[in-house]
């Protein structure tokens, strides 16, 4: 009987299996070609200030069109990109794109704004930082114009190296946030200890602002208090419906960022939305957060 459900078990789900398989070998050789081949691309996201439309800066979103797999999202070939080591070249080129940008921007006469990409857990192992000096001098960019977010998972992950590389990284004038947290194993000792400019709590929180059940809120609250007793300024990501945006201002939430206030738009369209942000935004140095 054991035998027999075993070897039904085994053959009903070999073949899920191998296609899975397939699908990551398939990846993983494509994306060996898109560097070269100008396959990927740089969405932008706006965060905002409350609910007023004061922009506060740009976060750097990765696309990837394939000509046969076609739009593929981060979550499905980041993840395999860092099994195989390519994230190191994908995250250079995600780096170089956005110092490139922001030069461009700059030269267009666009008002300064702060942009922010997002790093892999393995390219903090890497040289990461000397990197990072190399292409925003290259770009002639100023540290303050980039901010780096780290998922909490991945700051966790290896805590030493993190918070030498945070601590490298702000000395020299950059910016770090802490990605979707809440998600994590969070250690609230080592949010301390990292003491970053931004907590972004993860989607699935904001999502549940909305709902009867107070427990969302009640979550959210909890973070927002511990940020703000430690200095961080907190991000909500993922707002979606007016009702979170309501939630979030009487929780006195920072910044938000999410589908409601704008989606990730091409680069061209970014001037557009800078502009028609609230102007009071570079006074009184604002420009810092
Ligand atoms: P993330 O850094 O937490 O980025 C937020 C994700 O949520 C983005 O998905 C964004 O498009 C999506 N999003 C924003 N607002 C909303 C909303 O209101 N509702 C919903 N449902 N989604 C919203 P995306 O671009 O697919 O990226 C997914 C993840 O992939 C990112 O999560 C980040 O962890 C990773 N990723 C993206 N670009 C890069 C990159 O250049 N390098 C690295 N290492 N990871 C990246
Ligand atoms: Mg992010
Ligand atoms: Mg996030
Ligand atoms: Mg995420």
């Amino acid at each position: 009987e054991a035998k027999q459900s075993g070897r039904n078990t085994y053959r009903f789900f070999e073949p899920a299996m191998h296609a899975s398989a397939m699908r990551h070998l398939q990846v993983r050789q494509a994306l060996q070609q898109a560097i070269e081949q100008q396959q990927f691309r740089l969405h932008f996201q706006p965060k905002y200030r409350g609910a007023s439309k004061e922009l506060t800066g740009l976060e750097a979103l990765l696309r990837w069109n394939h000509p046969e797999l076609g739009e593929m999202a981060p979550a499905e070939f980041i993840p395999i990109a860092e099994r195989s080591g390519q994230i190191i070249a994908i995250g250079d080129w995600v780096l170089q794109a956005v110092c490139c940008q922001i030069a461009r921007w700059d030269g267009a006469g666009m008002k300064p704004v702060k942009v922010a990409l997002n790093l892999s857990p393995l390219q903090m192992r890497a040289d990461l930082v000397e990197r990072i000096i190399a292409m925003v001098g290259a770009a002639g960019i100023a540290p303050q114009r980039l901010m780096f977010e780290i998922t909490e998972t991945a700051a966790m992950k290896d805590v030493e190296r993190t918070t030498q590389v945070v601590r490298e990284l702000q000395s020299l004038g950059f910016d770090i946030a802490i990605d979707d947290f809440g998600t994590g194993y969070s250690s609230l000792a080592y949010l301390a200890q990292f003491h970053c400019r931004q907590v972004k709590i993860d989607r699935f929180f904001t999502s549940r602002l909305d709902l009867e059940d107070h427990s969302g809120r009640a979550i959210v609250a909890a973070i927002i208090a511990l940020a703000h007793a430690l200095q961080m300024e907190v991000v909500a990501e993922g707002v979606e419906t007016e009702g979170q945006l309501r939630e979030l201002q009487l929780l006195h939430c920072d910044q938000v960022q999410g589908f409601l206030l704008g989606r990730p738009a091409e680069a061209p369209t970014v001037p557009g939305l800078v502009n028609a942000s609230n102007d009071d935004l570079f006074a009184g140095g604002a420009f810092r957060s």
